[in-house]
């Protein structure tokens, strides 16, 4: 440690919140350069490839084949898949002399496409699994917590292609069973999720989440059945049709003063008979959706009163529309929207677009606006009154709810997205017309997944999982080094028996840090479990009396051992 390029802090990094990053920083491990663009110092960098090897152990475990593709990239084929375009602002785009365009990788599925269709050409070479451990780019809207995300990250990405479905449903099931590897003897406590597809297209995904307060993924789970699913991918559980010929008519209320829900449950409440909630209340939200290459057109969004509506989750539904609010000019625009007092007939008279919640089904029977300021509609009946264009999960999940698998409650919960696999199919395929020649003669389109693992943010995610008030605590499987062996006894013979001890533990294979440096113990042993070390040995005053310590720093044990067999204990307690 006496020369190693390393400066502890005292203090906590201005700009942290989240501990691992305060910890990260404090130790030494890694140093700002921008906002989400940092530097790896030994420390950390030694964390980072151990990681990187884990994954490079499992993905090789299930053929994967590794190869290393350029972060610059040219335009072209981000064009073929509109990408260029539909990445808006997270995408770093530059320039070259000759004023080409040119970008900095975010993700690589067309270029491992282009790639395969270069280079195969016969049935007989499927299937196969890419991949790469690379830095990837991304011009995210708030960099946070340090690495956890970066502008700058590593990712692992890879990719599978097949001639079918099954294939394809194989190499997924590969990775799925390679990332719990992976986590597993990362010791990461996470869950795997249901989710959407988000920008990439296709059908069948899931995450894998880390379970962390400070996550900026919100999950649910049902405790009954282990259902998980992120809350953009949770599917509402629609009640079933009701009879309605009993129902009365619907009646127009004069309602003065009723624009918010609160005060419409109100006044339902004095001037009816009953009981009523929100969740007797039809609102409706408008919204402009545009789907790629179209126009926007405005779309009435109808929810239980009691919910709002969940922005991501209607994103989601509709993806890879884009949704917007309504404007003030769009409002006045279409006179016809009563702000405050939207009902669904006017939307059905104008023409406009009308989705609904599943639990608006046939038979059931609502106060919703209509159409005039201060007049709501008491007993407006789906099905019967007014007939939705389809439903839409846009109403927010809360805890309670019931799990769409029916076996119990629904609890929510924060993680940080660790990994994401996902059966692309045939998007990039069919943009790049990426075929072989088949078994019959003739061409088989290939079909792709694609499989990601946050190789920096699982440093971060580690940190933020395992640490605890003093500092890093690695597991054994990442740690920069196994051994931090601190020197705490001024004395020759002591300084020197410390020394032998590192050279012995050295050749008995396990790595060690030693702290030479001409500091206090109390500095030290500081220093020591800021840096996380899983196994501290110390040589103190016990030497003269024929002892060192060794101390786990994930559960704070310490134990005294004899000088003479100090190595085997040590090596007992780094491999335990
Ligand atoms: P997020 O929702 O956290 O932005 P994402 O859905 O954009 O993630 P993918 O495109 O699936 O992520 O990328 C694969 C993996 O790369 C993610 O699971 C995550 O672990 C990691 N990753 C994504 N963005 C970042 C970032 N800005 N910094 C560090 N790691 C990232
Ligand atoms: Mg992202």
């Amino acid at each position: 440690m006496s020369t190693l390029f390393l400066r502890t802090l005292r203090d906590d990094p201005a700009d942290a919140e989240v501990p691992s990053h305060k910890l990260l920083v404090r130790a030494g491990y890694v140093r700002r350069v921008a906002p989400g663009v940092y530097s790896w110092l030994p420390l950390g960098l030694r964390v980072l490839k151990a990681i990187e090897n884990v994954v490079r152990e499992e993905m090789n475990a299930i053929g994967g084949q590794e190869i290393l593709l350029p972060a610059l990239l040219p335009r072209e084929p981000y064009d073929t898949t509109n990408r260029w375009t539909e990445y808006g602002d997270a995408l770093f785009r530059l320039k070259d002399r000759k004023g080409a365009d040119m970008l900095l990788g975010p993700t690589h599925e067309e270029l491992f496409a282009t790639l395969v269709k270069g280079e195969y050409s016969s049935y007989k070479d499927m299937p196969v699994i890419l991949y790469q451990i690379q830095t990837k780019y991304r011009d995210e809207e708030r960099p946070r917590a340090g690495i956890l995300r970066g502008r700058e990250f590593v990712m692992k990405d890879a990719y599978s292609f097949d001639l079918d479905d099954d294939g394809l449903k194989t190499a997924y099931n590969a990775h799925r069973e390679a990332y719990q590897k992976i986590f597993e003897r990362l010791r990461i406590e996470y869950v795997i999720v249901a989710a959407t597809s988000g920008a990439m297209g296709g059908s069948a995904s899931e995450e894998f989440l880390a379970e962390s307060a400070v996550g900026e993924d919100t999950f649910v789970r049902c405790v009954e059945s282990g259902y998980a699913a992120n809350v953009e991918a949770v599917v509402t559980r629609a009640p079933e049709p009701l009879p309605y010929d009993d129902l009365p008519e619907a009646v127009v209320h004069d309602t003065p003063g009723t624009p918010t829900i609160d005060s419409l449950v109100d006044w339902a409440n004095a001037a009816l008979d009953g009981q009523y909630s929100g969740a007797d209340t039809l609102k409706n939200v408008l919204v402009k959706l545009r789907a790629p290459g179209g126009e926007w057109e405005i779309t009435g969004i109808g929810v239980p009163g009691d919910r709002e509506v969940d922005f991501k989750r209607l994103e989601a539904s509709v993806e890879p529309a884009e949704v917007e609010l309504l404007t003030d000019a769009d409002f006045a625009a279409n006179p016809f929207l009563v702000k405050g007092y939207i009902g669904p007939k006017a939307l059905a008279e104008n023409g406009v677009r009308y989705l609904v919640d599943p639990r608006v089904v046939e038979g059931t029977s609502w106060i919703t606006g209509a159409d005039q300021p201060g007049r709501h509609y008491v007993g407006l009946v789906a099905g019967r009154d007014f007939t939705p264009d389809g439903t839409v999960e846009a109403a927010e999940i809360r805890d309670g709810d019931p799990s769409p698998d029916g076996a119990g409650p629904l609890v929510s919960a924060k993680g940080i997205e660790i990994g994401h696999i996902f059966q692309l199919g045939q998007k990039y395929t069919d943009a790049f017309e990426v075929d072989v020649l088949g078994e019959n003669g003739k061409p088989v389109r290939l079909t792709q997944g694609s499989y990601g693992v946050g190789v920096s943010r699982l440093v971060a995610v580690i940190a933020e999982q395992s640490h605890d008030d003093k500092g890093l605590r690695w597991p054994k499987s990442v740690a920069p080094f196994a051994v931090h062996l601190v020197i705490a006894n001024k004395d020759e013979a002591a300084v020197a028996g410390a020394e032998q001890l590192a050279a012995d533990l050295d050749a008995a294979g396990l790595e060690v840090l030693l702290d030479d440096r001409k500091a206090s113990p109390g500095v030290k042993f500081k220093d020591a479990e800021l840096l996380g070390m899983p196994t501290i040995v110390v040589v103190g005053r016990g030497y003269a009396n024929g002892t060192i310590e060794i101390r786990d720093r994930f559960t704070g044990e310490a134990t005294e051992v004899a000088v003479d067999t100090a190595v085997d204990s040590v090596v007992a307690a780094a491999r335990a």
